[in-house]
Formats: structure tokens, sequence, C-alpha cells
């Protein structure tokens, strides 16, 4: 919720003599699930207003309505405290009286992935299912603006309405209008003119509910659809109780008068007598503040909340559950544990959750719920990494693809030997070592307690024999070590032998001889790993090595056949491919609050830094890495009697650039511990050419921008956009690890608030911030936003105070983004085999091409559901084959695939057999049969 400007100035409709307008008055509470107060303080409210609520609907058939808050968690929320009223709630929904569903939280769309968006709303309409099915309206109440792809995704989940208040362009100039994704899916949007309180509070008071009517109507009547166009009336607004005297006063009104013609009804009620036909209409992603802010800081608000969401995100959809797809027994994957993990990032993923602009508390609730989903996803990645392991045929070190598309990259692994390996970039070496210890059998069983029956000894040291002689002197026990695990170590049966020989010769003198081989912790490249399959590496020529060196004035350069990075002694900059500027780091004042970023009245702009020190930290050809070490001085804080930037601090700054053998992308992790208070950080890259639209990742799609916003008297319309993982412009690609906040700005600017060059139709620069540190939940007066946005409240995470890395990746000319984008996030996993197994050492098991995959996964029923979407402009065709391996079962390798096509409530759409079409910007959800 925000306090916003309404709109004025507004005239009124002559009304049709003796037709009444429609009010539809909806009951509601918007319940924020944590917000400025943490999740359990809102749920004990929870339960107080639910408790009224079942009470009042039970007893008083007049208050017709409730409207859940189009969301389901708060049911669960309220049933974990009361489920002794889950009966109660289902026969409410049963009867139609309140609606559930269809999402399960209100999620921010703009900072969780498409995936995110749709097992919130898969889960939403699960759990209202047990209480008389979802409500079949898109209700997005409170949003902080909405993706381009929310009309394609309700259609796709069988809605024809949607219901949205913030992001709504003056274009629309109506109280609804027909809202398109960019594949040309259309919904009915009810737009919430004024937010979805307009109704809130009505008092016991029919008079006056009348006169508030009769104002609403005053004021917007150019925005009602006709003369006699209905009025929706949200009653309700944030953590609100219901109004018990509700049904009586709308009685009365009704009684009263003879312009308006009252009822309670539900959302559905209400659409369902709207007009549909001849509204203004909209193309694409919702993202003005015209008439109610979009709270855009949210992107850049608290980056650690994003980068823990990014990480969850990516363990989620690009590791955990394609991997247990491929390489798991349809028995055995692991549906619950994939399940509680969902549940954690749809949770997170509610709109003041993920927007981080809320309680310190409860931003460290968010920080846990991702940690949690992460461990789950990691856990199940590496069963399936295990299962793989154990079906090879030979000894071997494979890389795993866990994506659809072939892919190469660098893994590290631990080898034995010593000395140089071809082909790979050895990063440090372990020198055999033999020792003798001389131990009493005490201190042996002390030894086997810890070691349990594990044949890991540390971090590439296994057991790989043990043999034990036994004379009158003593027992000698010779321990062989290897960095790999050998086959057939019985260290089970090994152990209990001991045990037993220690247990007759308590007093016995025991030789330990340990021998550990040497081993070299190495990076390696592995060429074209097929899609959901692997490749074992093997030794050979680096394809296309990577070199490093330190020239005689200072630079160093980092080179391989695709770039070349060149870093400057001057200021810590780089070239890449002879294009000047990169990583130049701007820090400002930021006297805004969680919501909105906002300059102090008096700013202090540092861009240069006062001490520079590079050094080589790799060399290749495998991985080249130089270190940019940068010494600013950066005010310490904001004065907020003066309203200026004030102290000072010396701050180092580490940029680790790195490039890679055979990549074009150039790695940068910036590094800093954050002391300074009130301000913000941004890395700017120049553009290869001049842009005047910017190209940005968000919800199954890539959507371009302009370079100014749409503001209004609530909101500076600042051009601070947000984008998923990467965004391009002018020849330039910035992928990032949870930095959603990107500028395209004139670098010639160092303040950088405006994007015109001159002529102000093109940018020179993008600028990704790296963290907005300030104080407030929400201030009072700001450059940029006049009223406040939520409660007045210090917070301290906010300022984002300690130790930092940021991580970002850039490449220059032509490159597929979504394939940039895994290789420089998304490394592969790699595993090392005993053979044993019937598996050859590369295969895929599955084959996927045409468009981009957003989900592999096994659903109820054990059948592999994939989704994916097609970026582009052009029709694009989906080509499914089984893998490159013979299996039994399996049918031949590269045979096409059957299956169907489903909607996100999993309903038949098609059949397809071996491929099938999928139009411009479209999505598609596909089930095979048999897999
Ligand atoms: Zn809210």
């Amino acid at each position: 919720m925000t306090l916003g400007a309404g709109d004025s100035g507004l005239g009124g409709t002559p009304r049709a003599p003796g037709k009444r307008r429609p009010v539809n008055v909806v009951p509601h509470t918007h319940w924020d699930r944590e917000w400025y107060s943490p999740f359990r303080t809102f749920q004990l409210r929870l339960v107080d207003l639910v408790d009224k609520l079942l009470e009042l609907m039970e007893t008083d058939a007049s208050y017709a309505r409730f409207l859940f808050d189009g969301q389901m968690a708060a049911v669960d929320d309220y049933l974990e405290v009361r489920p002794e009223n889950e009966g109660r709630l289902r026969r409410l929904g049963a009867s139609g009286r309140i609606a559930f569903g269809p999402w399960y939280v209100l999620m921010d769309e703009f900072l969780v992935s498409g995936e995110t968006i749709v097992r919130n709303l898969q889960l939403g309409m699960e759990r209202a299912a047990a209480f008389g099915g979802a409500m079949e309206v898109g209700y997005l109440p409170d949003m902080f603006g909405h993706v381009a792809q929310m009309p394609q995704i309700l259609r796709a989940a069988g809605f024809c309405d949607a219901v949205v208040w913030r992001g709504v362009p003056t274009a629309v100039d109506k109280t609804a209008f027909s809202w398109a994704a960019p594949d040309g899916s259309v919904v009915r949007a009810e737009y919430l003119l004024g937010g979805y309180s307009t109704g809130a509070s009505v008092g016991d008071d029919a008079k006056a509910f009348v006169r508030r009517l009769e104002a609403y109507e005053d004021e917007n009547g150019q925005f009602l659809l006709g003369p006699d166009g209905p009025i929706l009336f949200p009653n309700g607004t944030d953590h609100q109780e219901p109004q018990p005297w509700l049904g009586r006063v709308v009685a009365e009104a009704n009684a009263m008068q003879d312009r308006f013609e009252i009822a309670i009804s539900s959302l559905p009620e209400a659409l369902a007598g709207a007009p549909r036909a001849g509204l203004p209409e909209w193309k694409g992603e919702l993202r003005s503040g015209a008439r109610a802010n979009v709270l855009m800081g949210v992107a850049s608000n608290r980056t650690d909340v994003k980068q823990a969401a990014a990480l969850a995100e990516r363990t989620l959809e690009r590791l955990a559950e394609p991997l247990a797809a491929v390489f798991l027994a349809p028995e055995r994957y692991p549906s619950s544990a994939l399940s509680i993990a969902w549940r954690e990032l749809v949770r997170n993923s509610a709109h003041d959750s993920i927007c981080a602009c809320s309680h310190d508390e409860v931003d460290r609730a968010v920080l846990h719920r991702y940690a949690e989903a992460t461990r789950i996803g990691e856990g199940v990645a590496e069963r399936a990494l295990k299962a793989l392991a154990s079906s090879l045929s030979a000894p071997c070190h494979v890389a795993v693809n866990p994506l659809a598309r072939p892919r190469s990259g660098m893994v590290e692994l631990i080898i034995g030997g010593e000395g140089p390996v071809e082909g790979a970039q050895v990063l440090d070496e372990r020198v055999g070592l033999a020792a003798d210890l001389v131990l009493t059998a005490t201190e042996v069983r002390g030894v086997l307690a810890q070691i349990g029956e594990q044949d890991q000894m540390g971090d590439g040291a296994y057991v790989a024999g043990v043999d034990v002689e036994e004379d009158d002197a003593g027992i000698d026990i010779a321990v062989r070590v290897l960095p790999e695990r050998s086959p057939d170590v019985r260290i089970a049966e090994i152990r209990t032998d001991l045990l037993a020989r220690l247990a007759l010769r308590p007093d016995a003198r025991v030789k330990v001889h340990l021998d550990q081989a040497s081993s070299r912790r190495v990076l390696v490249r592995v060429e074209d790993v097929p899609g959901f399959g692997w490749k074992a590496w093997s030794t050979g020529p680096l394809r296309d090595p990577v070199s490093a060196a330190e020239e005689a004035d200072g630079r160093i350069v980092l080179a391989n056949s695709l770039v070349k990075v060149v870093l400057s002694p001057e200021d810590g900059t780089f070239a890449v491919n002879g294009l000047p500027g990169f990583n130049r780091l701007i820090d400002s004042g930021d006297f805004g609050d969680t919501y909105n970023y906002s300059p102090p009245e008096h700013d202090l702009v540092v861009d240069t830094p006062f001490a520079v020190s590079l050094s080589l930290a790799e060399v290749g050809p495998v991985r080249a890495v130089a270190i940019a070490e940068r010494t600013y001085r950066w005010p310490e804080r904001i004065d907020e009697g003066r309203r200026a930037r004030t102290g000072e601090r010396e701050v180092v700054v580490r940029s680790r650039v790195e490039l890679r053998a055979g990549e074009q992308l150039v790695r940068v992790a910036t590094s800093l511990d954050n002391t300074c208070r009130d301000h913000r950080l941004r890395a700017f890259f120049p553009l290869a050419e001049p842009a005047a639209h910017s190209s940005a990742e968000c919800a199954f799609d890539v959507v371009e921008r302009g370079l100014v916003a749409e503001g209004g008297p609530s909101e500076k319309p600042l051009a601070t956009y947000p984008s998923r993982r990467f965004v391009r412009a002018g020849g330039l690609s910035v992928f990032h690890d949870g930095l959603c906040e990107y500028e395209l700005v004139d670098l010639a600017e160092t303040a950088s608030r405006e994007a015109d060059s001159g002529d102000g139709t093109r940018a020179h620069g993008l600028a990704l911030t790296l963290l907005r540190a300030t104080g407030m939940l929400s201030r009072l007066t700001m450059v940029n936003r006049p009223l406040p946005a939520g409660p007045v409240e210090p917070l301290e995470g906010p300022q984002m105070q300690g130790p930092r890395t940021l991580r970002y990746a850039l490449s220059l000319g032509p490159g597929d983004d979504y394939a940039l984008a895994d290789d420089a996030f998304c490394d592969l996993p790699v595993v090392s085999s005993l053979g044993g197994g019937a598996r050859a050492l590369e295969a895929s098991l599955l084959s996927v091409r045409g468009a981009e995959l957003s989900a592999l996964r096994r659903v109820a029923g054990g059948s592999l559901e994939l989704r994916v979407f097609n970026p582009t402009p052009a029709t694009a065709r989906v080509e499914l084959r089984s893998g490159s391996e013979h299996a039994p079962g399996a049918g031949e390798p590269g045979a096409p695939l059957r299956g169907q096509l489903v909607d996100l409530r999993g309903r038949h759409v098609a059949s397809f057999e071996g491929s099938f079409e999928l139009g411009p910007h479209g999505i598609a959800t596909a089930r095979l049969v048999g897999r």
C-alpha cells in the first residue's frame, strides 16, 4: 500500500434519467503477511480478523461477500492457528460468499522469475481447490507495476480478467482497459482508479456513504465507462477488519436515493456485468507512475535479498529440478522436498518481502527462507549427480549439463599426479606424503570414531586401501590415500575388522603408515556438453586459451581469441576490445528510503579513486584474473538537518576481473566493506554505440524500454528499470546476479540522472546499481516522492553495512543473451565416477530445441513436464526428442517424443508428436508421454 495523490479536476458525467449507476461494494482486506511488522505479529492480527469475519458472515446474511485478498497464504496462516475453523471457511467458500485465491501470495512481478510467478499461481489454485475453487480473476491490487506477459500467464490459467492499480499509464483513461501481452493474449483489466482502498472504512452512516459515492462519481466520472457504467468500490485496505454494519448501511443507502444501485458483490460478480467492448487498449508492461507510484527503488533496495533470490531460483529452476527430472528414476523424484523449497520461494515473492520494504526482522526471515530453499535444491542436485555417477561405465570426471542447450564451460577438479596437465590450469599441488605414527589402541579407536564409515578424509583425499598386519610387537596399519575415490574399498568391513583386533589387544602398540599420493587442483574446460547430458573430461589441447600479462606501463591485459580486456592503472577501469571506461564506480548520496532512490538536496558525487593498485591473480590458460583495488574517500552519511553528505571514510573496493578460455564474457566481482551510510553505488559501462532503448529480461520475455519513464504528482519519473538476469543496450549486454536495477545514462554526466546526450535521444552508457544504502522504511518528504509509501520508521538493515560482493558480467557485440546468462552464473556441475555402470562417457537423455527453457520437472503422476517460451518475434518450432543414449525402454536415440500441451492448470490443450509450433513471445507447457 502507499499513500499517493488521487486524481482531481475531472468533470462529472451526465446521468441518464431514471437509470441508476451500479456500485459494486467488494468487502476485502489487503493482507501483507509481513511488512513493517514481522510475520507472526501480523498473523495474530489475521486470526483476530478472520475470527470476527466468520462470526459476522455466519450470523449476518447481508454481509454477503468477502474477497480474501486474492491469496491463499493468508488462509493457511489463519488455519495454522485455527485449524478447527477450516470447515467454516470451506462452507463459506463453497457457497460463493468468500472468494479464495487464485494466487498463493500477492507477489512482486519484476524481482522474481516467471517460473516463480507461475508456481505461485499454481500453488494458490491448488490450495483454493479445497475451498470451493479459486476466484477466476487475476487480482493484482498492490504490485509495484506489472510484467508484460501477465495477460498471457492469466489466459494460460483460464482467466479473462485482471484487476490492477499501480503502473497504469495516462494512455488508459477509463476504469477498464484491454491489456495485451507481447504474444497477443488479451485480458480485460479492471483499473482500480485510486487504489484498492477507495471504499475502505465505510462508517455506520448511510447518508455519509451516499455522499462519498457522489463525491467519487463527481471526481472520477470521466474515467467511468459511460453515464451508467459501474463503480467498483473496494471496501477494505491494509489489514482492515470487516465493518459489521456494511450490509445494513448499503440497504439504507439504496432506500434513500435513486442515483446508485449499490450491491455487496464478489469481484467476479462485479466484473460479470462490466462493459467489455470499446475499452482503451494497452500492450506490454505497466510501469507508469502517472496516478500511483510504482516505487521503482525497491529493485535496488537490499541487494542482498535480491542476490539470495537469484541464487535460490537458479538452484531450483536450473539445477535441482532438471537434474532430478533427468537423472533420478521417476519414483525417486523428490517432489515433497522440492515443494517445500518452492513454498519458501513463493512466500518470499510477496511484494513486501522480495522488495524488502520491510522491518529488518522480515528481511532476516526472507533471507533464511531463501537459504533453506537453496539448501534443498543443492541436496536434490547432489543426489541426482550421484545417481548419474554410479551409472557410468568407467572411472572419469564428467561435466553435467542440467539445461537444454549444449554448453561448454570451466570446471574444477582434483586429480592425481604432479606437474602440468595438458589443457589444464594447475591451481595448486599437494605433494605426496608418507608418515609413520605410533598410536595406542584407544587413540586409533578415537580416530575411527571420527572418520565413521566415510572413505573421504578431506578435500580430494580418499582411502584407497588399508593393509593390516599383526605380530607380537603390535599392529601395523598401512593406509593409502588417493585424490580420487577408488572402487571396492570396503570401509565398513575394514573398520569392523580393525575394531575387533583393537578390542582383543587393548594395550597393543599400533604403527600407522600413511601414504598419500600427490594431487593437483586444476581448472579445465569441457567442450560441448550435450543438453540434459554429460561429458567426461579428458586431457588434450585447450581450444581457445586465455592469457594474462602485466605491461611495462602498469596496464594488465587479459585476452583470448574473442576478447581483450585491458585494465588501467590510472583509475582501475578496463577497456573491452578497445572500448575504455568499463566498471567506473560512482558513489552518490541517497536520501531516499526502501521504496525510492532520492538524492539529498546537496549531493556530493565521488567517481575518482585516490589510490589504485592492479595485480594479476591468475594467468590462464583456463582462467585469467586481474584484481583492481581502488581506494575512495566517500562521505560517511547524510546529515539530516543540512540534507548534505558529511564526514569521510576511506573505502577499499576490490574488483576481480575474470576472463575464461573460449568465453566472450568478462566476469566482475566487486567487493567492499560498506561502512558508509545513505548512499548509492553504481557501476558504469560504456555502450558500443549510442542507444535509444534497452532490452531487459523480465518474466518469459525481453522487454524494450525507452530512455524516459512516466511519472506523476506522487513520484518522479526515474528511468531506473528492473531486469531479471540481463539487459542489453547499444551492443552491450550486462548480466547480473541479483543486481536488478539499471539505467541508461549519458556518461558525461557523473550524476547521471538524465539519459540525454545533448539531443536527448541517445544514451552512451549503462549504470548498474550495486547497492543502495538507506536508513528509512519510508520517508516523509523526498525530492523524488512527496508522500510516504509506508510507515516512517528507521531501519538498520537497508544501510547494507558490512562486507558485500556484487557479481556481474559483460559481453560486447552479438551473442545469445539467454545462453550467456546461463554461462555467467550457472556453472556446469562436475561429478567423479568410479565406473561400474553401463552408461557411455558422453550422452544426453533428452533433447529440447527451438525455445528457451523455463522449467523441466516431474509432475504428479510422474510425467516429465517442461515449460518453454519464445522471446523472439518469429514463430518457433519446438522440437522434443529422446537423447543420444541407447537405453532399454527409451526408444531409439533422437526419436521424436509424443506428448500434450497443457495449460497452467494441467488441462489438455493439444497433442503433439515430435514438435509443436510456438508463436512469437509465446509460452507453452508440455507433458511427455512415457518419459
Ligand atoms: Zn501490499
